[in-house]
């Protein structure tokens, strides 16, 4: 008589530490298997989206690694099996006698079908689910407005949001240990190959030192300490400088769960503790702000699935855009001869991340100066990102682009204006752009550098205030 069993289908959520769904599990058995799918719509998602970074594949891959690691260490197993979860999970579950299969809910539109259609078969085959809310402090269908709709303005979300947070501050959810592994009968049908050795070595992404975000479940822990221990104090105003080292990097560690939102939120209360100043205060404040905008977005996906597709605001979709292609190779590249542009998108192209102050700008140029569709540029950036994230990747392309929920109507940035304003000693631009470490401060940031100076590096592509007025110009056509 072999023991029936739970099955925890592990997603977003790379960890086991403060993972809802799996403490869910344990409550009811000790006798849990875990599986990650290696879903080739994940590695080349739907909607036209383009395949995974390599960046985030090694990210993915040596998470769960890693995870494998803890799993055994507990008593059990992980399983990491390839192909359609659809028919995977129904005949893994049947394979081990699963009685309950367990996950944590996700918010993007494929998962949510793909979700559905896994339970259906489950249930048809009499097992029973349990679907949790994990990945945000506060589950998307419980933050509406007084009138019970979704937000689409930030400011009223956080405040509720707030409320809500220090209403049921979240407590710490152990990581499981003394598990029950398969039974001997039950392991013989278990595939033998591994499948994570061989993408170890094929993922492509050769920047591994100098990425600054960190795979696995103890180093992203590692990380937050760092972070609520140092640089969290001094946030603001450091997180807009792109030359320093002042935000905490755990974007991708959030995105596919190796640290749970819940973790990152108790480590900034405690630093909130220590702080005796008020600017420290404060300064926590506006860190715990950056993870009400992060679900923000993924509430605003989970209620408006559309925003996968095009803008919120209808009118953008009669937006004439001028999608000139050499352009926007040269935006990609880091070529465009505007030193801030090319200097953040070297850092993404040669890191696999880009600090936020510098994804604003570089996307308000594309969209706002080169006049091209802000989908490319989203593409773009699933394409190179570690951290790249369709809620809060959709979120800040529609907010830079003006289509999506900023509460201002339009925004254009000066590419030299933010320059001389967050990278004032041109530190960051010289990092990135190494050809031009001759070059002034004052020209770095103008982007006036004379002909003999260049040295191969490029002119500009186009001129900002002419940009500026041509956009204007076109965006009065979709504006009346
Ligand atoms: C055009 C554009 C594209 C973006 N694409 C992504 C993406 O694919 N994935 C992604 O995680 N973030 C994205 N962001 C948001 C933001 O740039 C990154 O989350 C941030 O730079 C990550 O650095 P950090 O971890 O040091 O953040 P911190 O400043 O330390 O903030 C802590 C956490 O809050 C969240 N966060 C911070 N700012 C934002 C924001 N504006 N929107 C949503 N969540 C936020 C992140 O999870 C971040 O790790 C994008 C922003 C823009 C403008």
């Amino acid at each position: 008589m072999t023991t029936l069993r739970t099955l925890f289908w592990h997603r977003r959520d790379l960890r086991m530490a403060d993972n809802l769904g799996l403490a869910n599990a344990v409550t009811k058995t000790a006798a849990i298997t875990g599986i990650y799918v290696l879903d080739p719509a994940i590695i080349t998602p739907p909607y036209q989206l383009p395949p995974i970074a390599p960046a985030r594949l090694w990210f993915l891959i040596e998470s769960l690694i890693e995870l494998r690691h803890n799993w055994h260490k507990a008593g059990s197993r992980l399983l990491i099996v390839e192909g359609d979860p659809v028919e995977v999970l129904p005949r893994f579950a049947r394979k081990m006698n699963a009685e309950t299969v367990v996950w944590n809910r996700e918010v993007e539109p494929y998962a949510r079908k793909r979700d559905r259609q896994v339970k259906r078969q489950l249930e048809a085959d009499g097992r029973r689910v349990l679907a949790e809310w994990d990945q945000q402090l506060i589950a998307p269908a419980q933050i509406k407005t007084g009138s019970g709709n979704p937000y689409h303005v930030y400011g009223p979300f956080l405040r509720n949001w707030r409320t809500q947070v220090h209403a049921n501050t979240p407590c710490s959810v152990k990581a499981p240990s003394e598990l029950i592994d398969l039974d001997s009968e039950q392991q013989v049908s278990l595939p033998s190959s591994d499948l994570l050795e061989p993408l170890r070595s094929s993922h492509g992404f050769g920047a591994v030192d100098s990425c600054p975000c960190r795979p696995g479940e103890k180093a992203a822990f590692e990380q937050l300490q760092i972070f609520c221990d140092q640089q969290i104090r001094s946030y603001e105003p450091d997180r807009n400088i792109p030359s320093v080292k002042g935000t905490s990097t755990l974007s991708a560690a959030l995105s596919i769960g190796t640290i749970s939102p819940r973790q990152a939120w108790r480590a900034a209360n405690e630093a909130r503790k220590q702080a005796r100043d008020q600017k420290s205060q404060k300064a926590i404040s506006v860190w715990e702000q950056e993870l009400a905008w992060r679900e923000f977005y993924q509430q605003a996906l989970f209620h408006f699935p559309e925003l996968a597709l095009g803008p919120f605001r209808s009118k953008w979709r009669q937006f004439p855009w001028e999608n000139n292609d050499s352009w926007f190779k040269a935006w990609r590249e880091g070529m465009t001869g505007i030193p801030i542009i090319d200097a953040a998108m070297r850092q993404l192209n040669q890191s696999g991340w880009m600090h936020n102050r510098c994804r604003m700008i570089v996307a308000s140029f594309l969209v706002k100066d080169l006049i091209c569709d802000w989908r490319w540029g989203e593409r773009a950036f699933m394409e190179l990102e570690v951290d790249g994230d369709l809620a809060a990747n959709n979120g800040g392309w529609q907010w830079s682009a003006s289509s999506g929920m900023d509460s201002k109507p339009l925004r254009i940035f000066n590419p030299a204006t933010q320059a001389t304003k967050f990278d004032p000693t041109a530190n960051y631009i010289r990092l990135w752009l190494p050809e031009l470490r001759h070059i002034s401060t004052q020209d770095l940031l103008s982007g006036n550098i004379g002909a003999l100076e260049r040295r191969g590096y490029p002119e500009p592509i186009v001129d900002h205030k002419y940009q500026q007025a041509h956009f204007k110009a076109l965006y009065a056509t979709i504006n009346n």
